[in-house]
């Protein structure tokens, strides 16, 4: 499969840069090949990830958001994403149903092929596995057809989990390592644009080029130099095993 063919991709971001670091190459990808791309950021990271935001004198929780904003929106649109922004609170993101049937009808109404989301688990940061228990807890309930929507039933796209900060910690493990080494430059521009999170940006790359590695090592062709880890939340249907 390629990028255009999975061409609808949804993005479920806890915060305004998680998808930037984790998934800025695909949604490149898919983006590149003439797909469509969504980020959804439930929250703008305005408590917990705006270190260099709150760092500068005489700074408010509003002005923080209106920072952050601007930050993804420059990268989303790096990336040629479509953004989304709920702003529903961080530290901590609620976890009510009011979030959960907002979400379901977003996916309904933009029927995505692929939903990608946070880990299962992260002791350092609760709403990310919180974010990525709604995203599924939402695919359900967009799959409901008694469920009332204005939309019609989602089908079964399959979800991945981008990469965590300490993917160890977080019950991830990679089995799918995506080669974004044509669109790094965009995986680059995106991050850079997230100036109050800049420490995060040499982290990032030398995460890519590790899994770069790792994905030659893995039997993909020699030219690829970064890549991307994910993990599938539910089994891949396919007529052949490659
Ligand atoms: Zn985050």
């Amino acid at each position: 499969m390629t990028a255009t063919s999975a061409g609808r991709l949804l993005v479920v971001s806890a915060h305004a840069a998680d998808f930037v670091w984790r998934a800025a190459g695909y949604i490149a990808l898919v983006t590149a090949a003439g797909g469509t791309a969504r980020v959804i950021c439930l929250s703008f990271g305005e408590r917990g990830e705006s270190p260099g935001a709150w760092k500068q004198p005489g700074m408010t929780l509003q002005r923080v958001k209106e920072i952050r904003r601007a930050e993804a929106q420059a990268a989303g649109d790096a990336l040629g994403a479509t953004m989304r922004f709920l702003d529903k609170g961080d530290y901590p993101l609620p976890g009510d149903d009011e979030i959960l049937l907002e979400l379901a009808e977003l996916m309904r109404a933009f029927q995505p092929k692929v939903i990608l989301t946070h880990a299962r688990a992260d002791p350092y940061n609760y709403d990310h596995p919180l974010a990525a228990d709604l995203t599924l807890r939402a695919r359900a309930v967009a799959q409901a057809l008694g469920r009332e929507s204005q939309h019609p039933p989602l089908g079964a796209p399959p979800v991945f989990r981008f990469e965590p900060h300490q993917p160890e910690m977080c019950e991830f493990m990679p089995d799918v390592l995506v080669d974004i080494t044509a669109v790094f430059d965009r995986k680059i521009a995106a991050m850079a644009a997230m100036r109050s999170q800049d420490h995060l940006a040499r982290y990032y790359h030398d995460l890519a080029e590790r899994r770069g590695v790792q994905a030659v090592r893995n039997g993909g062709s020699a030219a690829i130099r970064y890549a991307e880890a994910y993990q599938r939340v539910f089994p891949q249907v396919s007529e052949v095993l490659a």
